[in-house]
């Protein structure tokens, strides 16, 4: 059994919020609400847009 196939899943999929105020892009740390570093704006998934950056494509 290779060990090193469960640390993939949890790295599979990341989700970035652009910020509906400044437009910056940061990591919301796989939390709904995620504080924007630039200007302090709360987002959440029905303020801000959600960027999903999955390695995997579609
Ligand atoms: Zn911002």
């Amino acid at each position: 059994m290779p060990e090193n196939n469960f640390a993939r899943i949890d790295a599979s999929v990341e989700e970035d919020y652009k910020c509906s105020r400044c437009g910056s892009i940061f990591d919301k740390d796989g939390q709904d609400e995620a504080q924007c570093p630039v200007c302090g704006n709360v987002c959440t998934p029905q303020t801000c847009r959600v960027l999903n950056a999955s390695k995997e494509g579609f």
